[in-house]
């Protein structure tokens, strides 16, 4: 606009000097033909305001007479925006039309009532650039006294908050969906979630829709509140239909990026209009894609603020949105298939544990079978030695499986909580000496050094005899199969109200990545170069069970190349204990169990073949005959519906008493009404 001609060029005056494009706009406007009347004739009031309006820095604006004619300052421009320069000169109530019902009540308090005013933040639809346009002002007007003394104008300073206020509410957006959509579980909870968080913010998202893809079908999954708009909103969009909608659709997923759909009242009617008065008159579409990815999760659907324009910095609003959206359901797909893994690997194991139970089952009789023919074999003196040396290592082996069947039994009657432990107090130092030295020659034979080492225990010591057995011949075992030369150290001593258990090695070590896993029941370690390839995985799975029932713990530290210790802690005393698991007395001897594991070390000698006496016939030679008092051999009725294993352990008990058979349960008891058996 040109300026209007400048009326008397010598006639200006000190304090319209300077200003900026402003000051000389004021000094070039013709002032006679307003209300405020040739610039000569302002009072001296108006003159100094103006005056500092022109030197601030801030946006400042100053009304006069009765319609608030209108001068601002340079800083001031960016508020009127597009009514600049032709807001200069004319009345507030022209200029700020769209606010006007805003700032009136105002206005009116400061000319009539002589009262300032201040504002802060407040939310004003201005037209500042062509379109309304959510603005947030912090602003105060101030009265200013004409010459005579009464109310002839104001002033107004100005702070500009929009961008403040737009930027903050954005991030306590993204804040907290980035807060919700952690640990999320499934799909459906990172669309709720998000849809929750986002309806929070009613100014940015008026309405929010999501479709999920299902075969190239757009179907709506999830919504914010839609009222009356509800049945407008389609439910289901076919993506190759040839129509708008579709189109978009398929742009989003090509382009990768946000679209805009038009004129939504026109098409679907009012829709939810969130802060605002008005319905919104656009959507946006946002493809939820993980970059990198070809398809998208599906679409979030935003019902667009109304009065704020679709630029760059809004369109990255929106897109940081999406994007935390993707993250979410790439996080959630990667859990389920983590969860997935494990329950399939969980399943693996049970199916495993059931079916080694079952099939150890199976074999037990066999073995059993076995094993006494060859043992009478042995013992027979007419065994000529070289079937002698044949035998025993059938012997041997047939043992050797007999103790992987009977762990592995074990085990799932463990697994199954079948077991439960029975406490006696023990000599622990003695009991665990004995049982690691049963490994003393196969240690000292491989060229290592077997120590024992026992601090004085203070406190009694209440452990299920059998299991802590099964515990020290694993550890021990194990230390000695791992390690190829130096020593293997057993420590017991007292620390802190535990027990302590310390099995040492100078053997191969385990990688500190699978220090966890070797307790897991089948889990063992691929490189291990020990003595021996044989293993199932299955003994360090059982002793944790087996310290577990003693209320205690197994932890493992090692070195790979320089050795490995294990530590096992149960607590002394009973007091954990229940009362009807401790017995009174039982025999803390190193058992029959712990000749197989030293058998079986044995053989991972270089010379396998080993020079040992196998068999113990001390207790076969010692059995003696039990009678009643009356002088009767006790009865026994025994019943097994295999007929070898009747015949079998009928032969072992006739040693000692009168042995009734029965081939089941109804002859047993029959047998039992006809012979009243002892036992
Ligand atoms: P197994 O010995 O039958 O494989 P375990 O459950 O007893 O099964 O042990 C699991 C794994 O832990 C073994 O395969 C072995 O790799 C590792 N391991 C156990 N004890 C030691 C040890 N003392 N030194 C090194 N590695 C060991």
């Amino acid at each position: 606009m040109k300026p209007p001609e400048l009326k008397d060029k010598q006639a200006v005056p000190e304090f319209l000097s300077g200003g900026g494009e402003l000051g000389q706009r004021i000094r070039e406007y013709n002032w006679s033909s307003t209300p405020l009347g040739p610039v000569q004739s302002w009072p001296q009031s108006l003159r100094t305001c103006i005056r500092i309006m022109l030197t601030s820095r801030q946006p400042i604006w100053i009304g006069w007479g009765r319609e608030l004619i209108k001068l601002y300052n340079d800083p001031y421009k960016a508020i009127v925006g597009g009514k600049h320069p032709w807001a200069l000169g004319t009345p507030a109530s022209i200029v700020w039309k769209d606010i006007w019902k805003d700032i009136e009540p105002m206005l009116k308090q400061v000319m009539e009532k002589d009262e300032g005013t201040y504002v802060e933040s407040q939310l004003l639809i201005m037209e500042r650039n062509g379109y309304p346009e959510e603005t947030y002002y912090t602003f105060s007007y101030t009265p200013i006294p004409g010459d005579e003394g009464s109310t002839a104008g104001m002033i107004c300073a100005n702070t500009d908050d929009t961008d403040r206020i737009i930027s903050e509410r954005q991030l306590r957006t993204l804040t907290q969906l980035g807060k919700a959509l952690t640990d999320s579980k499934s799909d459906a909870e990172v669309i709720r979630k998000t849809l929750d968080t986002v309806k929070e913010n009613r100014h940015d998202f008026p309405f929010a829709l999501f479709y999920s893809i299902d075969d190239n079908q757009a179907i709506l999954s999830d919504h914010t509140e839609l009222g009356d708009s509800r049945d407008a909103v389609p439910k289901m969009i076919d993506m190759n239909a040839d129509n708008e909608i579709s189109f978009l659709l398929e742009q989003a997923v090509t382009e990768k990026r946000l679209q805009v759909f038009d004129d939504l009242t026109k098409k679907f009617g009012n829709m939810p209009k969130g802060a605002w008065e008005v319905s919104p008159q656009k959507a946006i579409i946002l493809p939820i894609i993980q970059s990198g990815a070809k398809e998208p999760y599906g679409f979030l659907v935003v019902g667009l603020n109304p009065y704020r324009l679709l630029d760059e910095k809004y369109s990255g609003f929106f897109t940081l949105v999406a994007d935390q959206m993707a993250t979410s359901f790439t996080n959630v797909h990667a859990l389920e298939e983590e969860r997935k893994r494990v329950e399939a690997l969980a399943e693996i194991d049970r199916v495993k544990t059931v079916f080694f139970s079952n099939i150890s089952h199976e074999f037990r009789t066999p073995l059993t079978l076995l094993l006494g023919p060859i043992k009478d074999v042995l013992n027979d003196p007419n065994t000529i030695p070289v079937n002698k040396k044949r035998i025993e290592l059938a012997y041997r082996n047939a043992l050797r499986m007999q103790k992987l069947v009977n762990t592995l039994l074990e085990f799932s009657r463990l697994e199954a909580g079948r077991v439960e432990g029975r406490f006696s107090r023990v000599n622990i130092c003695t009991f665990t000496q004995d049982l690691a030295s049963t490994f003393r020659s196969a240690i000292e034979k491989a060229g290592m050094q077997l120590h024992f080492d026992c601090t004085e225990i203070k406190e009694p010591v209440y452990v299920d005899v059998e299991m802590w057995e099964k515990i020290v011949l694993n550890l021990v075992s194990n230390a000695f199969k791992y390690t190829r030369e130096g020593s293997i150290e057993v420590k017991v001593m007292e620390e802190d109200g535990q027990l302590e258990l310390l099995v040492s090695d100078t053997g191969v070590g385990i990688p500190a990545d699978q220090l966890e896993k070797i307790f897991d029941r089948f889990h063992r370690v691929e490189s291990s170069s020990g003595r021996s390839q044989e293993g199932t995985g299955i003994g360090l799975a059982m002793v944790k069970e087996l310290i577990r029932l003693h209320h205690g713990s197994i932890t493992v530290m090692s070195e790979p190349g320089k050795g490995t210790t294990f530590t096992v802690s149960v607590p002394t005393g009973k007091a954990h204990l229940p009362e009807e698991k401790i017995i009174d007395s039982a025999a803390a001897a190193v058992s029959m169990q712990s000749i197989a594991f030293v058998q079986e070390a044995m053989k991972w000698l270089p010379d396998g073949d080993t020079e040992q006496e196998i068999i113990d016939d001390s207790r076969e030679s010692s059995i003696q005959e039990s009678y009643t008092s009356q002088g009767v051999r006790y009865k026994v009725l025994l019943a097994d519906d295999n007929a070898d294993m009747r015949e079998y352990v009928q032969r072992l008990l006739a040693h000692q008493f009168q042995v009734i058979t029965a081939i089941d349960g109804e002859d047993a008891f029959n047998k039992l009404l006809q012979h009243k058996p002892d036992l």
